[in-house]
């Protein structure tokens, strides 16, 4: 069932940057690299009390 979430995830995000632009959090977050952010949602959080710009 991950590996579906996943990759229903990933065609997600292949549709939105497309367009121009993306929505999820992560893309923007300073805690998306390396092991800085631990959340099972990265990379496509939508919503995260964590996020920080
Ligand atoms: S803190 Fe939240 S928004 Fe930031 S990288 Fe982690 S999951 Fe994404």
């Amino acid at each position: 069932m991950v590996y579906l979430q996943r990759i229903w995830r990933w065609w997600q995000r292949l549709v939105f940057e497309a367009g121009g632009g993306s929505e999820f959090l992560c893309d923007t977050c300073r805690y998306d690299h390396g092991g800085a952010c631990g959340r099972r949602e990265r990379p496509n959080a939508r919503r995260c009390p964590d996020y920080r710009r």
